[in-house]
């Protein structure tokens, strides 16, 4: 598989070295709010991407840091109240429940604090080496005696002034960036040789990666937002300290999600929460939103995206329970010799756009067009039950990488679910439609949704 490398800026194979797992580090979110979808887009894109690697053969490892302390966290203390450990404590919690509820699956996840020591002691190899200055405000990078600094944000040194900067008197360049910021007054602190204080933001990723995965590794991800300073910071520290380049082989970013062309923000009230979203429409209706958008494009969030991914979702799931039906007739003896040839076509066709950078809008056109094709096979009466099993494993394939079909529910048709189906069944056919859709809206509370079709009402789970 080819994917774009940020460092490169080329299309790249992602290989392990022989036998090798994959290693991959993504820069987890700072716990002091509650995750929105855009957080959700970032991390389903990679848990899908490990998912898809997994399929393919490799041995990804998807490690993810939690900042459970920064500038942020600390101001939102201070507004409310409330102490750090208990914003972190819920803030995480929610964090991981989202996530559960998006099956997105870490192999490890690691919090900034636990990670003092290795902080301290990369900081003390940068000062050793001379990368590193001390003032009254604490310690920091010289990114002059970095020579390639901007290399992977594609920025002349000269031009780094224009982007977010620390204002602070006592550092000798604008641009140098913190690494471990002397204790003011109320915050927390660890000891360090240096006095009491906290880690830089940078740092912490470099010392918790390292302690994983070693001086140089396979991949590192992230939204578009950390390429500069973040992840530009990162390798400035890394390959310092190691004097080994490069620190990461493929840098992988993800495009930001926008909500009706505008930056979701709290000033705006316009930010989504995953919580809120899950509300509205289930996980894989928001996985298929971020499937229809190639992952280095913004996505722009709007109804009518919403809508789009619902339809989908619609007919993944009418297709899956047309199979199982199919399936389940015994007496089918039908069997299209050519639908295995087909799904062996378009299956290829699906994967190469996966491997060619990851192009999901693509790989979704192949599916739904193939879909159409099924049902059209379908309507005319064409298949049987052995095809059925053979589209089934096609779609649990894909499915086991998207996560975007619903798992079949059960209708369990107790006693009073079929009285209430036949009355309402009676109430339609005399014309009571009030009293029918009574009936329908009753079953509904009971889990049951009715389709009317030409043969009958069918009851599914709604
Ligand atoms: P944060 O908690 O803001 O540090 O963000 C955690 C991760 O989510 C980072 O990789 C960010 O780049 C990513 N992220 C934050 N906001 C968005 C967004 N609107 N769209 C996509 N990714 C985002």
């Amino acid at each position: 598989m080819k994917l774009h490398n940020t460092l490169t800026g080329k299309l790249e194979e992602i290989k392990p070295e022989k036998g090798k797992k994959l290693n991959l580090f993504v820069c987890g979110p700072t716990v002091y709010d509650h995750s929105h979808i855009g957080h959700a887009r970032t991390y389903t894109f990679f848990d899908t991407l490990v998912k898809y690697l997994k399929y393919e053969g490799l041995k990804p490892f998807f490690l993810v840091n939690v900042t459970d302390i920064d500038d942020k966290m600390i101001a939102r203390a201070n507004q409310t109240g409330i102490p750090i450990k208990e914003i972190v404590d819920l803030h995480l919690k929610s964090f991981l429940e989202d996530m559960k509820a998006l099956n997105v699956k870490f192999a490890k996840y690691a919090k900034a604090t636990d990670f003092i020591p290795q902080i301290i002691n990369q900081v003390n190899a940068l000062l050793d080496k001379g990368y590193a200055y001390e003032t009254p405000s604490g310690i920091y990078f010289d990114i002059t005696k970095s020579k390639d600094y901007g290399k992977l944000s594609k920025q002349p040194l000269n031009e780094l002034k224009v982007h977010r900067i620390e204002p602070d008197p006592t550092k000798r360049g604008i641009a140098d960036f913190s690494l471990w910021k002397r204790m003011k007054k109320g915050e927390p602190f660890w000891d360090s040789p240096w006095g009491k204080g906290r880690p830089g933001w940078h740092i912490e990723d470099t010392a918790i990666a390292m302690q994983f995965f070693g001086e140089q590794y396979d991949l590192h991800g992230g939204g578009i937002d950390l390429i500069f300073p973040h992840h530009e910071a990162e390798i400035a520290q890394a390959e310092a300290i190691t004097g080994k380049k490069p620190y990461v082989k493929h840098w992988i970013h993800v495009a930001f999600l926008i909500i009706d062309g505008r930056k979701m923000s709290k000033s705006l009230g316009n930010v989504i929460t995953i919580k809120k979203a899950l509300q509205e429409y289930s996980p894989e209706v928001l996985k298929i939103i971020f499937l229809q958008t190639h992952y280095k494009k913004e996505l722009n969030y709007t109804k009518k995206v919403v809508g789009t991914a619902k339809a989908s979702y619609e007919r993944l799931r009418t297709l899956n329970e047309r199979i199982s039906e199919m399936e389940e007739n015994k007496k089918s003896r039908k069997y299209d010799k050519g639908l295995k040839i087909i799904l062996g076509k378009e299956k290829k066709k699906f994967l190469d756009a996966l491997n060619d950078d990851f192009d999901s809008p693509k790989a979704l056109t192949i599916l739904f067009t193939l879909i159409k094709r099924i049902n059209g096979l379908i309507e005319k009466n064409k298949l049987g039950r052995k095809n059925a099993t053979e589209i089934g494993k096609f779609l649990g394939e894909i499915n086991s990488f998207l996560g975007i079909i619903p798992k079949k529910k059960k209708v369990k048709l107790t006693k009073e679910i079929r009285d209430l189906i036949s009355e309402r069944e009676k109430a339609r056919q005399n014309k009571d439609f009030d009293r029918a859709d009574n009936l329908r809206e009753k079953l509904l509370e009971k889990g049951i949704l009715l389709e009317d079709t030409p043969k009958g009402p069918k009851a599914r789970a709604a």
